[in-house]
């Protein structure tokens, strides 16, 4: 397999083969984001995928997940998307799921028929990054799309009968918005009803346009403990039946896994043990800080 730059997937996606269709993010400009920063995005010639296929399934006897990256994979036009999962399909007869980011801009601009026919070809799982469903939080990282685009990309995406995970990032809105950042996220994951929702939590980077606002105090990342608390309001606020929630990231202080709604009170009360000190918060040490 060939890899240009760092490549990231996401923690379920930790046995998957890793295949980079492009290479970046098309959009590359979130305030917290250095993933992709040393990469100018680009779409890698459609011959070089389909070797890579071939050399993998010659390397690996079994490979039963492709996660398609980089950032926003699902930017392709429909025809190299389709040759890709056929020729999966062909030489991996095995693979049960083929995995994707997609950003709502090229969720938004497939139509719904395209989606399915993605579905279809063994497209399985598209990954979407909600960050919060505060708009105000939104426009102050530059993540370039509302909340409301952002789940009604979701929705179109469960609407063809894919899997949807979505990210949200405990913390985004610093101490001083974490109230809203918190009660909007939760209305925004309740209106998608993701079949899976990770509560990652806000680190700053450096370099990052992040890292400057919290030097001059425009954003203040909160405290374990005041994480805890947005993610008990976000707990309270959410109704997303069916929904498996984990904040199991290593970015995580508190690790927190169940299918809401049914466990939202097991979670909540593992999250007021931590409040009230007979649960341990993951140190600076253990999350690798
Ligand atoms: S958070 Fe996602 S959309 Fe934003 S810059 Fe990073 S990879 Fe791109």
């Amino acid at each position: 397999m060939r890899y240009y730059g760092r490549v990231f997937r996401p923690p379920s996606e930790a046995y998957s083969l890793i295949l980079q269709a492009t290479i970046g993010c098309s959009h590359n400009k979130c305030a917290f984001c250095s993933m992709y920063k040393e990469k100018k995005f680009r779409v890698r010639p459609l011959a070089e995928i389909l070797e890579d296929i071939d050399n993998a399934r010659a390397n690996y006897p079994l490979i039963e997940r492709v996660f398609l990256a980089d950032g926003d994979a699902l930017i392709l036009p429909m025809e190299t998307l389709t040759t890709i999962l056929k020729h999966i399909r062909k030489k991996i007869p095995e693979c049960r799921r083929v995995g994707i980011y997609g950003s709502p801009r090229s969720i938004l601009r497939k139509t719904p028929e395209e989606l399915a026919k993605l579905h279809s070809e063994g497209l399985g799982i598209v990954y979407l990054g909600l960050e919060s469903g505060n708009e105000e939080v939104l426009a102050r990282m530059n993540k370039g799309e509302t909340a409301a685009e952002i789940v009604g990309a979701g929705q179109k995406v469960k609407a063809a009968g894919l899997a949807l995970s979505v990210t949200a990032i405990s913390g985004l809105g610093g101490t001083e918005h974490w109230q809203e950042h918190a009660v909007d996220t939760a209305a925004a994951l309740s209106a998608m009803k993701p079949d899976y929702i990770g509560l990652l939590t806000l680190r700053v980077y450096s370099g990052t346009p992040l890292e400057k606002m919290v030097k001059e105090g425009i954003v203040t990342p909160p405290s374990p403990k005041q994480l805890a608390y947005e993610t008990r309001v976000l707990l309270e606020h959410i109704d997303s039946e069916g929904s498996v929630f984990r904040s199991n990231h290593a970015s995580n202080y508190l690790v927190l896994a169940g299918t809401l709604n049914r466990d939202r009170e097991a979670m909540i009360a593992k999250i007021d043990a931590a409040l009230d000190g007979k649960e341990r918060f993951r140190s600076y040490v253990e999350l690798g800080f």
